[in-house]
């Protein structure tokens, strides 16, 4: 799964949650449950950008502190794994992640499920519901 998708949808689902510690492991297990719907992936330096792309527009928008980035941090730190494998040349065999090993025809050849994910965890999170629980935060921490 893009990199980016995880975040989006480990922010969309720290939303939800009471604590930062609580966003980081729902989206650490949403990573889990993500990699294993039909994808594919993209070369380490689209990932990177979109990535970037991504954790921008979630501190930006949710708060660099927030529950959200929390959730989207946890969503993809488990592709640490995949990133130390390619620099190490570990075979995707040896992952300790069930959902690294490959993609056991899991592939597929286009982005619309990813893209679904993405826009429907973009909703989430840009939303009228979430704009009000960020103003409450807001309200209450001054
Ligand atoms: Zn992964």
């Amino acid at each position: 799964m893009i990199a980016a998708v995880h975040a989006l949808t480990g922010a969309a689902l720290g939303g939800l949650c009471q604590s930062r510690g609580q966003a980081a492991a729902l989206g650490a297990i949403s990573h889990l449950a993500a990699d294993a719907l039909p994808h594919r992936d993209l070369k380490v330096s689209e990932e990177a950008v979109l990535l970037g792309a991504a954790l921008g527009m979630i501190g930006v928008t949710q708060g660099w502190g927030s529950r959200e980035f929390a959730g989207a941090v946890g969503a993809v730190l488990p592709d640490v794994e995949n990133v130390v494998a390619r620099a190490l040349d570990i075979p995707q065999s040896r992952l300790l992640l069930p959902t690294h090993r490959g993609y056991h025809g899991r592939r597929t050849s286009g982005f619309r499920g990813q893209l679904a994910l993405a826009l429907a965890s973009l909703a989430v999170l840009l939303g009228p519901r979430s704009r009000c629980a960020n103003k409450r935060e807001r309200g209450n921490s001054s």
